[in-house]
């Protein structure tokens, strides 16, 4: 299964909290890390807080969909994420954007991730790695969304770090 994972700390140590996850994930057993996006430097939705790192990365993995969530809740708690407000401040958000062409909406997961479609922070490094790859149940592109996506505040941060 192809699958596209969505990054976000505002946190702590910013850049740590993403070199955790792509460690973690290209050490998981049956998760190849293929790809990571550039970083971007955004500002926060939902509540007053610090603005985020962003970035998003493609995995090859045998994990079943559940499996791979469960898998980045367990890294999210490596980072030491505490229990949160709902788009408040966390120190690792690792969210399941794309599974395949996989439609889901059971409770605890849905596919694509509902936000996917109108977040510039996460469709921007998703079109870096899968632009002309259609979302499932859009019937567009990941490019076309980011091209009708709302203005926002968001800057390049340099490399995903390793
Ligand atoms: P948002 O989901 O709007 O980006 P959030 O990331 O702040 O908000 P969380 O508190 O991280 O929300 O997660 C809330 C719940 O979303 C989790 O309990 C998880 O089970 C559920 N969920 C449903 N679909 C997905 C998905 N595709 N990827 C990650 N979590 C998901
Ligand atoms: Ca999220
Ligand atoms: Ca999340």
């Amino acid at each position: 299964m192809r699958a596209y994972v969505g990054v976000g700390t505002n946190l702590g140590d910013r850049w740590a909290h993403l070199a955790l996850a792509a460690r973690a994930l290209a050490a998981a057993p049956r998760v190849a890390l293929v790809r990571a996006s550039r970083v971007l430097d955004t500002a926060p939705l939902g509540p007053p807080q610090p603005r985020f790192l962003n970035a998003a990365l493609e995995l090859e993995t045998g994990l079943p969909p559940r499996a791979l969530l469960l898998l980045l809740q367990g890294i999210e708690r490596e980072a030491l994420r505490r229990p949160a407000v709902r788009w408040g401040p966390r120190s690792l958000d690792l969210d399941l954007l794309l599974a395949d062409d996989l439609i889901m909406a059971e409770p605890g997961l849905t596919l694509p991730h509902p936000g996917l479609t109108s977040r510039r922070f996460v469709l921007q490094p998703l079109a870096e790695l899968c632009g002309e790859r259609v979302v499932p149940g859009t019937g567009r592109s990941v490019a076309a969304l980011l091209a009708a996506a709302p203005p926002w505040d968001g800057r390049d941060a340099g490399l995903y770090p390793r």
